[in-house]
């Protein structure tokens, strides 16, 4: 599923490809697929003779700046990808069923130049809408400061995995991202946020930023150590110990049962 670092390899393909080319033709076959309001018609209108001047990204929400001065919202769901020119961004392993079927194209552009950008979304679970409210996601989880990582745990007593996963607090960790770095620095999941004192407030605001990092350089977010530990009976990768399988914030958590308090 795509976590923010495959949104990240997203907005990169379509920094380098998709920007300053004229849109000729606009392609929304799935009207179910426009979100908010959106209709086929009005996202032709909006983007018909015009063309991108940005690709930015707010957590998992990639957004496309319009020479007109929209913006194009883009989710890409639990399976979406973003195609331009027929070359894919992501690790091929990680969408190994994701074929080429064009009726998984859920919205698209030909470019004047002949060239297109499709959005590929086998599970339809992505979305397009048309200038996003930006500011109903908390702060980029790139961009997260240690003062704002301390003012929003210490504001809520859910448990801290469910804090760092509510897109309306930081933006962009998903599932695996938030077991690893609760992993790495050593915090269990479940611990009420407003009981981190700031030692583990600083350990885990180092652990979100390396692990961002490790896994965006070995190419995503299913790349984690203890993400391959994710299965009945695996022990810890880093003591050996038995890892808790537990569900928090409503969803499939791994911590280590020894090092992780
Ligand atoms: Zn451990």
């Amino acid at each position: 599923m795509p976590e923010i670092l495959e949104v990240e390899t997203a907005r990169v393909l379509l920094d380098a490809r998709a920007l300053d080319r004229e849109i000729a033709r606009v392609h929304a076959p799935d009207a179910w697929f426009l979100k908010r309001g959106l209709t086929p018609t009005r996202v032709r209108a909006a983007l018909h003779g015009q063309s991108f001047t940005g690709a930015r990204r707010r957590g998992k929400l990639l957004l496309l700046d319009v020479s007109s001065g929209a913006v194009l919202g883009l989710h890409l769901g639990m399976s979406g990808r973003v195609l331009v020119d027929d070359e894919a961004a992501g690790d091929p392993l990680l969408y190994a069923s994701n074929r080429a079927d064009p009726a998984w194209h859920r919205f698209g552009l030909t470019f004047a130049d002949g060239g297109t950008m499709f959005l590929r979304d086998p599970r339809r679970l992505g979305a397009v809408e048309l200038d996003p409210d930006e500011d109903r996601l908390g702060p980029d989880a790139f961009a997260l400061t240690l003062p704002a990582l301390r003012e929003i745990l210490g504001r809520s007593r859910a448990p801290v995995k469910a804090v760092m996963m509510d897109q309306s607090r930081i933006a962009g960790l998903g599932n695996l991202l938030c077991d690893e770095a609760l992993w790495r620095a050593s915090i269990d999941p479940a611990r009420a946020a407003d009981t981190l004192d700031g030692v583990e407030v600083r350990r885990l605001h180092g652990a979100i930023r390396d692990t961002l990092r490790i896994l965006g350089r070995r190419g995503g977010s299913h790349t984690g150590d203890l993400t391959a530990q994710r299965g009945p009976g695996l022990p810890c990768p880093r003591d050996g110990a038995p890892l808790l399988r537990r569900t928090i914030g409503g969803r499939t958590t791994y911590s280590c049962s020894r090092h992780q308090r």
